[in-house]
């Protein structure tokens, strides 16, 4: 899908009138939200914009390092700042969710309440209208490849720097699974080609992301898959859920439970993949499937959640034994959809 020239014209006219923007991004942030609002956020600042970042809770520690040298709140520690930079505000961007109720309770009253307006860029289905311009792309392999297409037909090319360019490279390989799921077009790799054209270090990246895990964590992985691993009767399931005591037990930090889902969808035969994790005051719950079983509609319908076709999520206030109960009903009703899928 393209984006509309008459919303991208909105958009400069948006930029160009705003003194101070906000850059807000989804709870439980991944490497596209943070991607993309990093990006975003260098991208404008080059434009000579005053430009600050909001995130609901803070960013797991292997995606720190693109929020090095940028102006950035956390709801969860510092509510009052954030509720400061919100008013003195007066264009807000919306990168990488879809709705406000990603951004959790609080904030989203308060976004809600705010009269500024609002630029949606995002590539998550079924795309809520509030914004002032959205500019949805749900074919879209990431948020940062919209971000990086943006920039360019709003004529900001030359405001993509070094570190536009790695925090959009990170979106779009995590996003992507290091550019092996169908989401990825030629295009994901002409924009990744002109990245690396620019010098960004794409093995640093890499190696940021993914090969700096304690060893509690791969401790973690290895008790979930060795002792927590489910496994439908028909095979075509696996899920695996931890409580906060097996969190607790091993010194569980935000975003350590990553990618735990991808193991149980890697088996054979497995077409829908399930992680539920107790958090505080609900249960966080991750689809992933492979083939036809559409998990962005589960979630949308049984778990308040949503997201794409074969990634999505969703939560639930019910106990994790409730939960699984509902679960496992839930496959006995969608059992042959699974299986054909
Ligand atoms: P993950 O399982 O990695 O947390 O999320 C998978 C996808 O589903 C992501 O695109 C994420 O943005 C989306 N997602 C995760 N949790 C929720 C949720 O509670 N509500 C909605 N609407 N989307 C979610
Ligand atoms: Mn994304």
């Amino acid at each position: 899908m393209k984006f509309d020239q008459q919303e991208i014209e909105k958009c400069k006219l948006l930029i160009d009138k705003a003194h101070n923007i906000l850059i807000s991004t989804h709870k439980s942030p991944d490497g596209d939200a943070i991607g993309s609002s990093t990006a975003l956020y260098h991208i404008l600042t080059a434009y000579g914009k005053q430009c600050e970042i909001v995130l609901p809770d803070d960013a797991p520690d292997f995606l720190k390092w693109m929020l090095q040298d940028v102006q950035y709140k956390v709801y969860e520690t510092d509510n009052e700042q954030v509720i400061h930079s919100i008013a003195s505000c007066d264009l807000l961007f919306v990168c990488d969710y879809n709705h406000f109720g990603r951004v959790g309770k609080e904030l989203e009253t308060i976004f809600t309440a705010s009269k500024m307006p609002a630029i949606m860029i995002d590539h998550h289905q079924q795309p809520a209208s509030f914004p002032t311009v959205t500019m949805s792309d749900t074919s879209a392999c990431s948020t940062c490849e919209m971000i990086y297409r943006f920039a360019n037909l709003c004529g900001l090319n030359q405001c993509i720097g070094n570190s536009a360019a790695a925090s959009i490279y990170c979106g779009i390989m995590t996003d992507t699974g290091s550019f092996r799921f169908d989401s990825v077009k030629a295009e994901t790799h002409r924009i990744v080609a002109h990245l690396m054209e620019m010098g960004i270090d794409h093995a640093a990246i890499h190696r940021e992301v993914y090969d700096t895990q304690l060893p509690e964590r791969l401790k973690l992985v290895g008790y979930s898959l060795h002792q927590k691993l489910n496994i439908s009767n028909d095979g075509c399931t696996a899920w695996i859920w931890l409580d906060a005591e097996e969190l607790k037990a091993h010194s569980y930090r935000q975003g350590d439970a990553e990618g735990l889902v991808n193991y149980a969808l890697s088996i054979k035969g497995v077409k829908l993949a399930a992680f539920f994790r107790e958090g505080n005051n609900e249960i966080k719950i991750s689809f992933r499937s492979k083939g036809q079983f559409d998990v962005n509609t589960f979630a949308r319908n049984h778990w308040n959640g949503g997201g794409h076709f074969h990634a999505a999520g969703g939560s639930s206030s019910d106990s994790m034994e409730d939960v699984l109960m509902k679960f496992q009903n839930l496959l006995h009703q969608y059992a042959i959809d699974i299986k054909q899928s």
